[in-house]
């Protein structure tokens, strides 16, 4: 058959952390972002899961269409915005709402024909210094694209740098509100992060992304734990082959690890081109046949290795779980100082993904 590697997509679980999301939104009506293929699980794959929701969020025209394709009708929010002005043309077709961040964008809106007015998401700059205009600009800039025939719907908008930190709204919050002050005006501000755990910035709109695929915020699983939240993805392949090491064996290259006693390993089919990442070090976590262990050795390509010394039953044709509802993602990016958003995004093309 096939290689024993593959990544599955809960959608009940897409389901249930969409309902726990607007439990924590209380009343603000939901973007979903699905941008990166949907945070690398597949848009067409969470479309069915996820179809409660009251938007979708992304920055890839190509997943705009695919939604439009798929029947989606419900809003589709460009996070990022229009790229030229020719593009205004397509937004118009597709009926995008789109965030607006620069100057040029307006005159891009002002001068465009369009169909129909364009949805619009203003956005400001609350600290971040990525995308948005300076929060002293949002009244002129507001006031600007009001008057413009093209311009729908407007909403502020803003992004937080620091949404994991208890204190990390404070100042952004307070120069918004500052900068909108006598505007009686729709409002989305919060990521994951402050969807959790900022409920002041919930406003009209939330914008969640990674929770919504059941991984943390800030990295760790545990700031998470007790929301009930569940892991919507799982890479799970097997063990294809098995090595009895003695005292003092080097495992694989460069011979990163070696056997301090008697030691049995399992080797898996799943390396770092498929997703899994080389930096994982000696003693992440990983489950065989549902028991905890730990890798042992570098990644390599296509193969790791895994400790046995837990499960001594394990054998060829063990069920391995890279990471899922077990061995959470959060727990494996940590000890490769990344986050379960890189390990998601990266699973490779060449991981068959299977819906269940
Ligand atoms: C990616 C993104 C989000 C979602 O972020 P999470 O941390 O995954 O919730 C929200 N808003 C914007 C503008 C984004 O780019």
């Amino acid at each position: 058959m096939s290689r024993p590697i593959i990544a599955t997509v809960d959608q009940q679980a897409l389901q249930h952390n969409l309902a726990v999301i607007r439990q924590q939104a209380q009343g603000a009506k939901i973007w979903s972002v699905v941008k990166a293929n949907a945070y690398g699980h597949g848009i067409e794959r969470c479309l069915a899961g996820l179809s409660a929701t009251d938007g979708f969020g992304l920055l890839n025209y190509e997943e705009a269409i695919l939604l439009r394709e798929k029947g989606w009708q419900k809003p589709i929010l460009l996070l990022e915005g229009f790229f030229k002005a020719s593009d205004l043309a397509l937004l118009d077709r597709y009926r995008l709402t789109t965030s607006v961040h620069s100057e040029w964008q307006i005159e891009a809106l002002a001068n465009a024909k369009l169909s129909a007015p364009l949805n619009i998401y203003v956005k400001i700059n609350s600290g971040m210094n990525r995308l948005g205009f300076r929060p002293q600009q949002l009244k002129a800039v507001w006031q600007r694209l009001a008057a413009l025939p093209n311009v729908g719907e407007m909403t502020l908008m803003t992004h937080f740098a620091c949404g994991e930190d208890p204190q990390g709204v404070v100042e952004p919050l307070a120069c918004l509100d500052d900068a909108a002050q006598g505007m009686n005006i729709s409002r989305c501000f919060a990521n994951s992060a402050a969807t959790l755990w900022h409920p002041q910035t919930h406003h009209q709109w939330v914008r969640p992304g990674i929770i919504s695929y059941g991984a943390s915020p800030s990295g760790r699983w545990q700031d998470i734990a007790g929301t009930g939240l569940k892991p919507v993805m799982q890479l799970r392949s097997e063990i294809i082959a098995i090595q009895q090491l003695n005292s003092g064996d080097g495992v694989g290259y460069g011979y990163r690890y070696h056997a301090s006693g008697e030691q049995r390993i399992g080797v898996v089919a799943c390396g770092y081109a498929d997703g899994y990442p080389r930096h994982a070090p000696t003693g992440t976590p990983i489950a065989v046949d549902g028991i905890m262990t730990r890798t042992v050795g570098r990644v390599s390509m296509d193969m790791i290795m895994v400790d046995l010394t837990p499960c001594p039953q394990a054998n060829i044709g063990s069920s391995v779980e890279l990471w899922g509802q077990q061995v959470k993602i959060d727990d494996v990016a940590q000890p490769c100082d990344t986050v379960g958003y890189e390990l998601m995004c990266a699973v490779a093309p060449r991981v068959p993904f299977h819906v269940i």
